[in-house]
């Protein structure tokens, strides 16, 4: 109910009530009246009475019915169509950011004007602060940048120097130096690489080149290449499609990006997952989307990591401990990739046995 209709309904019941006093007061001298006097007069005051009480009962009618309407449109143009009007500005900030002048409170009650001046005020200190947010967020993404660029040249240079190296004349234990040096140097290329994806991303340099893409297609790419690293690592990677391929709807995606979202994902599963272990991928698609599920049977997430996985640099105690290589970035920008798409990645442990179930969803193409 609005405030206007509320005090409007007071208004009215306290009339109606003070009417049935005035009423009830009338209908009592008239059988005092009654008891007291003649009958004939008795009669001739009871006549009068009556016209009395009908007149009084018409008149308050009335009246209350115009007090009703007066208050309703004063009570309307004071206070509710200011207070509404507030509200109007509050929510276009809130779900545009836009921030409009509070028009037509002149008139309105002193507390109304305050509380729009308090929100004009926390309006401009929230700009403030959001605006220093940008600054520090751009310094963080140019810095990173910066430094991920500087990293790259050197590196590339010692990757060439091991590589010329490696073709020299080398005991065994110096090619086992060079081959560990090697893979180190790559672990730190894309490291490097994955800076320079996250300052793009953040800066929105990034630019997503979008088109159809068969996930049927992707997986079975992308599940193929992992097949060596699996091996090695004892653990039976299968893709099962619960759609035939030609019902699986095409997404809407960049296909180097989300094939990278995947890559992660897989290496993932395998490195977090002990020998023995299982990685089952599977495409379902539904409501204009396709889910694409990562499950494995490894160390899964404990409560402790569950809100932080996605943070930037945030790597599992458990995880450092069973795989010492890592940057924690892969999950923060993939899962930056999937809402850039439209889409998302969750995570849950799985329900039957040990092992986590990641969920990249993406809208369907077209
Ligand atoms: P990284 O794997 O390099 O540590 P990620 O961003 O890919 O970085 O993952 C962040 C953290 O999330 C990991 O360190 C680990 O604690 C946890 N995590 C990711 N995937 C899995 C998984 N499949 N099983 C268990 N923990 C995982």
């Amino acid at each position: 109910m609005s405030i206007r209709a509320l005090l409007a309904t007071v208004m009215l019941v306290a009339l109606a009530i003070a009417m049935a006093f005035v009423l009830f007061f009338i209908a009592l001298l008239r059988t005092e009246i009654g008891s007291l006097l003649p009958i004939d007069i008795a009669l001739q005051i009871d006549q009068s009475l009556q016209m009395l009480l009908t007149m009084q009962a018409a008149g308050l009618f009335v009246m209350s019915v115009v007090l009703a309407i007066v208050v309703f449109i004063t009570i309307g143009y004071l206070l509710a169509n200011p207070l509404r009007e507030l509200a109007r500005v509050m929510d276009t900030y809130a779900t545009t950011g836009e921030l409009r002048p509070v028009a037509g409170i002149t008139e309105a009650p002193k507390e109304v004007q305050s509380l729009a001046t308090s929100f004009e005020s926390l309006i401009s200190r929230v700009e403030v602060s959001h605006k220093r947010d940008q600054d520090v967020s751009r310094m963080k993404s140019d810095f990173i940048s910066t430094a991920a660029h500087q990293l790259r040249t050197p590196l590339t240079g010692i990757r060439w120097a091991l590589e010329a190296l490696e073709k020299e004349q080398l005991t065994e234990n110096q090619v086992a130096l060079v081959q560990s040096a090697k893979s180190k140097g790559k672990d730190l290329v894309a490291v490097v690489g994955m800076l320079l994806d996250i300052s793009a991303i953040e800066s929105g340099k990034y630019q997503y080149k979008f088109e159809p893409v068969d996930i049927h297609a992707l997986l079975d790419e992308v599940v193929q290449n992992f097949a060596p690293l699996a091996a090695s690592h004892q653990i039976s990677l299968f893709y099962s499609h619960e759609e035939e391929k030609t019902t699986l709807p095409s997404v809407k995606a960049d296909y180097e990006r989300i094939k990278w979202v995947l890559n992660n994902l897989i290496e993932n599963g395998v490195l977090y997952t002990p020998p023995g272990g299982t990685v089952r991928i599977s495409a379902e698609g539904a409501e204009k989307r396709v889910f694409i599920r990562v499950k494995d049977t490894g160390i899964g997430i404990p409560p402790e990591d569950k809100g932080n996985i996605f943070e930037r640099f945030y790597r599992g105690k458990e995880a450092v401990s069973k795989q010492n290589a890592g940057s924690g970035l892969g999950l923060y920008i993939a899962r930056t990739i999937a809402t850039d798409h439209g889409g998302d990645l969750n995570f849950a442990a799985n329900k039957e046995g040990p092992g986590t179930t990641f969920t990249l969803s993406l809208p369907v193409a077209g």
